[in-house]
């Protein structure tokens, strides 16, 4: 007797178009068909070119549903992915990404087998109603963490008190966080500063995330135990899954480096944890006035360092006056190789929260200035919480410095940076150990099967 074979569970994925969250979310697909399910992803056909890693690997389980990206007055003709325009483009962003809500039903009412979920990532709140009309759950996918969801929840929740109030204590949360204003998540400051109709929708859909069916974080119990705890407490049920860092587990483990890389032969080259490795993400260029800075405290202190300059305003002469001790590269670096290596001992960091996760994974020290966005609530983690970083400077606009900038630099790098390096060791070592984050990802691959 042939025994018909159980279908796979079926669901839908909405990816954000942002690197930061668009790979992990990708990342975490993999896993998902790796456990036999099979995807519907979501895409413009702009982004539609970052999904063919996962389509090579998963070419029976995973279909690309393709709109063209909705056209908004404000955006250029062309936008369809926030590295075309920098992070104050989310909120048109999302304004485009809500008018395909009408296609998605359409799609969804003429498929044969629709899904039985959606996966969401969090920058898409108004994927509520979505589901609300299509009757189907809803998971919430946060590139980040729950403390970085927990600060939004807390903030939006109470705006009006915000309003005047400076610094801001996060009472409900656990250990009563304290905040200056000019540090909360960048959309908090804009929804305070200038509540345009499009950012009161953005929070009013933060709102609603907490209502989702579950909810899915880029990050591991052993780093936010706490935070995932209070999540687990604020939305009353136990459907909370620490499943990263997605980095190490995703389409690309290892971080792509050809063994012939310049950069990888030159650390090859250097003493063990000897090097500060200095990159401020994807987006962020630094002005003159800070590269002058950065460049004079590493002139000052003894440290060998790689700085991707990308297309900073790096001073004249300076190349040339550290060469044999910093290289600067001007292109793209395969990071997370470059953090692995045993010559790299810290990482002077904006604090985004892939270089968090990848600088936690590698055991790194981190020299944290954050900037934007979720950076100073990343950077509190790492000081406060975890111990593995140090602040060397705050701030967008801030010039650090140089003579203080050099002394930390040197001290992080030196004897004084013992107890920290320890702790960012140990904090490796414990990540690796723990497994947890496989135990909430077959949870959820549970869940999802028995919806
Ligand atoms: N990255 C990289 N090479 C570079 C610059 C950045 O591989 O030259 C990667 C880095 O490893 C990380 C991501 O880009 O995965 C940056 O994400 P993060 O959240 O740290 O910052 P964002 O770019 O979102 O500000």
């Amino acid at each position: 007797m042939v025994v018909p074979e159980t279908p796979k569970p079926h669901i839908m994925v909405f990816p954000y178009p942002a690197q930061g969250h668009l790979l992990p979310l990708l990342d975490l697909t993999h896993q998902l068909c790796l456990r036999g399910i099979n995807v519907s992803v979501v895409v413009t056909t702009g982004n539609l070119q970052y999904l063919s890693p996962l389509i090579s690997a998963h070419p029976s389980s995973v279909t690309p549903i393709v709109f063209p990206f909705p056209s908004h007055p404000s955006l250029p003709p062309g936008v369809e992915n926030v590295k075309d325009i920098g992070n104050s483009g989310n909120p048109l962003i999302t304004a485009s990404l809500r008018q395909l809500r009408d296609p998605i039903i359409q799609w969804f009412r003429s498929h044969k087998t629709p899904p039985v979920a959606l996966i969401y990532d969090f920058f898409l709140g108004w994927t509520h109603e979505l589901c609300d009309q299509l009757g189907v759950p809803r998971f919430a996918f946060f590139s980040s963490g729950p403390y970085l969801a927990s600060v939004l929840d807390f903030c939006f929740g109470n705006i009006d008190v915000l309003k005047s109030t400076d610094p801001v204590h996060l009472l409900d949360l656990p250990g009563s966080p304290v905040f200056e204003v000019e540090h909360l998540p960048s959309v908090v400051r804009l929804c305070l500063r200038s509540p345009s109709p499009d950012i009161i929708s953005i929070k009013d859909e933060i709102l609603m995330i907490f209502l989702s069916y579950g909810c899915v974080f880029n990050t591991a119990e052993c780093l936010e135990a706490k935070y995932l705890n209070y999540v687990r407490k604020r939305v009353g049920h136990d459907r909370v899954f620490g499943v990263g860092p997605l980095c190490s587990i995703g389409l690309d483990p290892g971080g792509a480096a050809g063994k012939s890389d310049p950069l990888m032969s030159w650390l090859d080259g250097c003493p063990d944890g000897s090097v500060l490795y200095i990159c401020f993400g994807s987006q962020k260029a630094l002005t003159k006035e800070q590269c002058d800075a950065l460049a004079l405290g590493l002139e000052r202190s003894l440290t060998r360092f790689v700085w991707v300059g990308k297309s900073d305003p790096i001073p004249e002469g300076f190349e040339d006056r550290v060469s044999g001790r910093g290289r600067v590269v001007r292109g793209w670096v395969p990071q997370r190789a470059v953090l692995s290596h045993v010559a790299v001992r810290g990482f002077l960091s904006h604090c985004g929260w892939n270089s968090v996760l990848e600088a936690i994974t590698s055991g790194v020290t981190v020299l944290g200035w954050p900037m934007e966005a979720d950076q100073f609530v990343n950077a509190k983690l790492l000081v406060e919480d975890l111990g593995v970083a140090v602040q060397v400077c705050e701030g967008d606009g801030t010039v650090p410095d140089p003579d203080q900038l050099g002394r930390i630099i040197d001290e992080s790098m030196g004897e004084g940076g013992r107890e920290v390096a320890a702790r960012a060791e140990e904090m490796r070592q414990k990540l690796e150990a723990e497994g947890s984050s496989f135990v909430d990802l077959e949870r959820l691959v549970k869940e999802l099967g028995s919806l």
